[in-house]
């Protein structure tokens, strides 16, 4: 096992972000989303949302359901509009979805219709990038992603962790500025669960891409993130941000260090405060 740290989680509270000198890659500025109910009221899904994301951060978002994770995601992909406030990319105003930001949900999305290759490049080709460029490419993130025996296989042929790699890889190929992954292992076997988090740990070491990730899952927050935002729901806010003090690279034995044990205490009390203000 690796060595044993006994360092606390480093509390932020928000609004209190160090703000980095270079631009975040992703800011979230004031954001509040309202959506209409059936009776002519309104519901608040998110209510005043700010933070930041610096260059090469792996942020998660964690929270009970209906907090409002899937909904931020959302609109940061531009596939919904912020009733209130923007969503900066790269500096550039979200308005409305673009290649800048790859996007892998827990549902499989590929296509059906083309193989393994054929799904990596769709970006690519779409972009009219030669041949001998996107050859390359492809091959790569076959590789990283330990599926180049299977380049030339449909996605029906596939497992459900074979296709959830073959839609990092996918997402990863277009070379985003930002990585937008809604809980992109929920729907996958406890074992395959493991293996996948591994699996992108390992990828990301390699790609450093900037990255918003949703769960529910406090260990997989804690594995995967450097900095993890803890939301609370009715409304939907960002309740409180903890920087994970746990060196990489990380490795699964990692959930039996004190450090680690520590910071879940911490975000499972977080959650539990919001779990007793719900009655
Ligand atoms: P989470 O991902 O944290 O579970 P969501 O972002 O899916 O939360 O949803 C946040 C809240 O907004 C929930 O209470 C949900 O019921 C509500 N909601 C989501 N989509 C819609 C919609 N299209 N219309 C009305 N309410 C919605």
């Amino acid at each position: 096992m690796g060595s044993v740290t006994a360092a606390k989680p480093r509390v932020v509270t928000p609004p209190a972000l160090p703000s980095s000198h270079a631009a975040p890659r992703l800011q979230v500025d004031n954001v509040s989303l309202r959506y209409q109910s059936p009776s002519g009221g309104t519901f608040t899904a998110l209510e005043q949302v700010s933070f930041e994301v610096p260059d090469q951060q792996f942020a998660v978002l964690v929270g009970p359901s209906g907090c409002g994770k899937s909904s931020l995601l959302y609109l940061t992909a531009g596939l919904a509009e912020p009733t209130e406030g923007e969503i900066y990319v790269g500096g550039e105003r979200v308005q409305g979805p673009g290649a800048d930001r790859g996007m892998v949900f827990q549902g499989y999305t590929l296509f059906p219709w083309l193989t393994v290759r054929q799904n990596i490049e769709f970006g690519l080709k779409r972009r009219k990038m030669p041949a001998a460029q996107r050859k390359e490419i492809v091959d790569y993130y076959l590789n990283e992603v330990g599926l180049t025996q299977f380049a030339d296989n449909f996605s029906k042929q596939l497992s459900g962790g074979m296709m959830q790699r073959v839609a990092i890889a996918r997402a990863l190929a277009n070379d985003p500025q930002i990585l937008l992954m809604d809980e992109p292992f929920g729907a996958l076997d406890s074992q395959t669960r493991l293996q996948m988090q591994q699996l992108l740990l390992r990828v990301w070491g390699h790609s450093k891409k900037t990255v918003l990730f949703v769960t529910h899952d406090i260990d997989e927050a804690i594995l995967l993130g450097d900095r993890v935002y803890v939301m609370g729901a009715r409304p939907g806010r960002i309740k409180q941000i903890l920087d994970v003090p746990i060196e990489r690279p990380r490795t699964l034995d990692m959930v039996m260090e004190r450090s680690f044990i520590d910071m879940k205490r911490e975000i499972f009390g977080l959650l539990h405060d919001e779990l007793e203000e719900a009655h």
